[in-house]
């Protein structure tokens, strides 16, 4: 298949191969990865693998933990806010997409326990629909807030920052769940982020924290154990028991990076990628229509419209017989959706384009 979906997304052949290989007798031990104890040398080899390749390729400094935890990007939305926003204090969010709605709501629901009060700083909404991120003045930042929490991509509506706003000394918390690892930039900036692993680095359930250690410290510590941040970074994401497959894999996707030529190389093609598909929007703007501004056009996810639902019917079926699937748009927009993430080759993203090039001159 030729696989555009938005998460859980296409991973790197190779990463699959590699656990194909692997599944019956990792390592030489005779079992799989996922029948060994978390706790022996077979599996902590590949635990501290995935993280060194973490650190290695995002260039995460001494001053950052690297966590593994489970439930999602979702629960991230109201474990975030039971840590670090202060009884009476104020937390800020923007928002320019569904999953920035639903960290508000999640944070706001969370004051029953932390406390506290959640303010969008910034929404770009218009209605139901958002087409752009806010630009750095229409952010009304709090100096005082706990915490300024961004979206970095919003994978429903294809909006993402390409340069992230200055929040002087407010700690940065984002959401990266469908552009982290897309390219080389700098992270030191963010105090926390965090990245549902079913896009870019791995399968779903599991996401990847990156959070400064001074940051780490100042969550509350009157939360059960399981759910405050130190936990997870004093015992090495080994606190309880790992979804130790999926780390295993997160492994694989990333030793495949780093064979591919890291992160430049991954940036290079993901530039080139999503530049044929708006290249073909572009030329044909009259039937092809890009709701997205083009300074916030999502290297991503591309979303798009046709003339009809009728067209947008019949071009989801002639794609799915050229193999190509996961096209079609989240069901609270509609629409078309390409998901571009890292494992999505160049040859791939051709093909599509070719294939949108033909269907829009035949209508
Ligand atoms: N944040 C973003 C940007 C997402 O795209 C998603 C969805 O996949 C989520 C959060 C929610 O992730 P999960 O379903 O892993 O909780």
């Amino acid at each position: 298949a030729i696989n555009f979906n938005a998460g859980p997304a296409a991973l790197p052949l190779a990463a699959l191969e590699r656990a194909r290989e692997e599944l019956l007798d990792f390592a030489g031990t005779g079992m799989s990865v996922m029948e060994h104890s978390h706790r022996g040398k077979d599996y902590e080899r590949v635990h501290d693998e995935a993280i060194a390749l973490l650190r290695e390729t995002a260039s995460i400094g001494d001053d950052t933990e690297v966590l593994f935890i489970q439930g999602g990007a979702s629960q991230q939305f109201a474990q975030i806010p039971l840590n670090f926003l202060p009884d009476g204090g104020s937390a800020d969010y923007v928002v320019h997409g569904a999953w920035g709605e639903k960290a508000v709501s999640e944070a706001q629901a969370a004051t029953k326990w932390s406390g506290g009060k959640v303010r969008v700083a910034a929404t770009t909404a218009q209605g139901k629909q958002y087409t752009r991120v806010p630009t750095p003045s229409e952010i009304q930042l709090d100096p005082k807030a706990a915490y300024l929490h961004l979206t970095s991509n919003e994978t429903i509506h294809g909006v993402q920052f390409h340069e992230f706003p200055d929040a002087g000394k407010v700690p940065l918390v984002c959401d990266m769940s469908s552009d982290f690892l897309w390219r080389k930039t700098d992270l030191s900036r963010f105090s926390f982020i965090y990245a549902g692993a079913q896009k870019n680095v791995g399968p779903s359930g599991i996401v990847i924290v990156l959070a400064k250690k001074d940051f780490i410290a100042q969550g509350r510590k009157d939360l059960p154990k399981i759910f405050q941040y130190r936990t997870v970074a004093e015992n090495n994401s080994l606190y309880n028991t790992p979804p130790t497959f999926a780390i295993y894999l997160i492994r694989n996707v990333l030793a495949w990076i780093k064979e591919t030529g890291g992160l430049s190389r991954i940036e290079e093609q993901n530039r080139k990628k999503a530049a044929l598909i708006y290249g073909v929007l572009d030329e044909h703007a009259g039937f092809y229509a890009s709701p997205v501004e083009r300074a916030s056009r999502s290297t991503m996810n591309i979303v798009f419209r046709l003339p009809s639902d009728d067209h947008e019917a019949r071009f989801l079926a002639e794609a799915k017989k050229l193999r190509m699937v996961g096209l079609k748009g989240h069901r609270s927009v509609g629409g078309i959706r390409a998901s571009l993430y890292n494992a999505v080759s160049l040859e791939w993203t051709t093909a599509l384009a070719d294939f949108m090039r033909d269907f829009a001159k035949r209508g």
